[in-house]
């Protein structure tokens, strides 16, 4: 069972730098992070997804690789990273790292090499062109930065190609020298102990682009380097960023070997829609086009991330009910197709509708991905440029600098959050610790509800029908036992009535919910929920 330990997995995802400092230069680093495993322990999740730590100009968030072999200078050395994982896995969390290989930084030596020498071997390892293409508009990603996906560069006198940013070239994926490097990239980390890889921009890897084009089946890529890190460690995974519709999952996951886990772009802006609509119709629509995943294969479910809430999924007229509903200024929007917010600004801080929807999380069919500061309910900053608005420093207590770091000056380089509803004098780790009706407190109690309904994580699902358009209720089946949840997303009280067999209603036992309801009895067929108000019943264990 070890091997799908991903099925039933409660991933943290955070950033080195904005988690906790141990030396206050003011940057997060390794040493801190390490501090920090108790209280994640604590909380109990039981993977922690760091986001790049890599050398890097940092143009890009650490996007921008300069070196995929160490760790920047400025989080500590291998050697702190290696105690780390160490101490993770004394706690029993397994650590996953981000794998960016669709593109390196220009400062990478690569590179360097590339547009200095066209008969250096590294002058392959990326996209070149003399004349930029008539159609150079194909992809891009960040429409009002970018001029197109080909930059010119005076050193090489030449075109490269970026799918990203201009200083992000891509790599020649097609080039076995490639292959090669990737692979040294792999075995790496795979030695010193990581339990996976989240792969960035998995599409836009295994896409044609300019003279670099797949002979064959791209998606062998994906085979090669699932078997050699299989071959590696047998249970690490491959977590793989891809925002497309559902019916190309399928293509992904291959037959078993290829990426094991995808996020579920697609029911994250369904979850979106029915929360700006008060409404479970979108999201019962996006689970019956989602696939039923099979053993190997599992969703990466999650509400916000490190990006934009990114509503491309959804169609023009959709987005905007969104924007309506939880940024309705135009500043609280971006790139065309998003949201720089988080979660609990965007809900007015209603603490029973934040609930309703990690509720949701925790239940839906797949494996839920937590971003830090979530379990607080943390803001943003929307005077901070870009995504910066949502990569402020974990807020630890109501010391300087929200308990991040003992750095002397009075404004960090890291940015927090210190004043309003959501600075950290009023939401913090340690005083929602001391408070058992904090979310942070709830967070722990839901998590360790979530393990125990290892259904919703391994087994099929299907919808139950309940007779109002508000409330969400599934079914997840897995051997003999089975686990229920309904969700309110109105704001008023309601009855429902489950359309469950008289087999499937016996034994059920209550297993989470917002408030202390009157008990579920087998012959009622109707159920109580208070406004945003969520149960969960798992068949009792007695009559598996
Ligand atoms: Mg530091």
């Amino acid at each position: 069972m070890a091997k799908y330990w991903y099925k039933n997995a409660i991933i943290y995802s955070t950033h080195i730098e904005t988690f906790m400092d141990s030396n206050g230069d003011g940057v997060g680093d390794f040493i801190g992070m390490s501090r920090s495993l108790d209280y994640l322990a604590g909380l109990g999740v039981t993977c922690i997804w760091l986001l790049p730590f890599f050398p890097s100009p940092n143009r890009d968030h650490g996007y921008d690789i300069a070196d995929y072999l160490n760790v920047d200078p400025k989080f500590g050395t291998l050697g702190h990273f290696v105690e780390f994982l160490d101490a993770a896995e004394d706690r029993g969390l397994r650590v996953i790292i981000d794998l960016v290989l669709n593109h390196t930084s220009v400062d990478h030596p690569w590179f360097q090499e590339a547009r200095r020498n066209k008969n250096s071997k590294y002058y392959n390892y990326y996209i070149w062109l003399d004349e930029k293409p008539a159609n150079s508009h194909e992809d891009v990603i960040f429409g009002h930065h970018q001029d197109g996906n080909w930059e010119y560069d005076n050193e090489a006198g030449q075109y490269f190609y970026h799918t990203f940013y201009k200083h992000q070239p891509d790599l020649n994926i097609t080039n076995p020298d490639v292959r090669q490097e990737i692979q040294y990239i792999l075995h790496f980390w795979l030695k010193l102990g990581i339990g996976g890889f989240r792969m960035d921009a998995v599409p836009h890897m295994i896409r044609n682009k300019g003279n670099s084009k797949f002979d064959g089946d791209p998606f062998e890529f994906l085979r090669d380097i699932r078997s050699f890190v299989e071959s590696q460690r047998k249970d690490a995974i491959l977590l793989a960023e891809v925002d497309t519709e559902p019916e190309k999952y399928e293509d992904f996951f291959g037959k078993g070997d290829q990426v094991q886990m995808l996020f579920n772009f697609y029911l994250n802006n369904h979850i979106f829609l029915a929360l700006a609509r008060k409404s479970a119709e979108p999201i019962e629509r996006a689970l019956t086009k989602l696939p039923q995943t099979s053993l190997k294969e599992q969703m990466g479910t999650f509400i916000r991330n490190h990006d934009e809430l990114d509503l491309e999924r959804l169609t023009d007229e959709e987005r905007n009910e969104v924007y309506d509903a939880f940024a309705p200024e135009e500043d609280m929007r971006i790139y065309g197709r998003g949201i720089r917010r988080r979660l609990a600004p965007m809900l007015r801080n209603d603490r029973h509708w934040i609930e309703l929807v990690y509720s949701l999380l925790f239940s839906l069919p797949g494996t839920p991905v937590l971003r830090y500061g979530d379990e607080l309910g943390m803001g943003e900053d929307l005077s901070l440029p870009e995504r910066n608005s949502v990569r402020t420093a974990m807020q630890w207590s109501t010391e300087k600098h929200g308990g991040f770091s003992a750095f002397s000056e009075s404004s960090l380089p890291i940015p927090t959050i210190a004043d309003g509803d959501f600075g950290y004098q009023k939401v913090n780790v340690y005083a929602q610790m001391r408070n058992p009706n904090s979310l942070l407190n709830w967070f722990e109690r839901i998590i360790s509800a979530r393990k125990e309904c290892m259904e919703f994580g391994w087994g099929n699902f299907r919808i139950i029908k309940t007779g109002n358009a508000s409330v969400l209720a599934h079914y997840s089946q897995w051997k003999n036992g089975c686990a229920i949840s309904v969700h309110n997303f109105g704001d008023t009280a309601c009855v429902v009535e489950l359309d469950l067999s008289d087999d499937q209603r016996q034994h059920l036992i209550e297993h989470f919910a917002d408030q202390q309801y009157d008990a579920f009895e087998p012959e009622n067929k109707r159920l109580k929920l208070g406004p945003y108000g969520y149960r969960w019943f798992r068949k009792s264990s007695l009559f598996l």
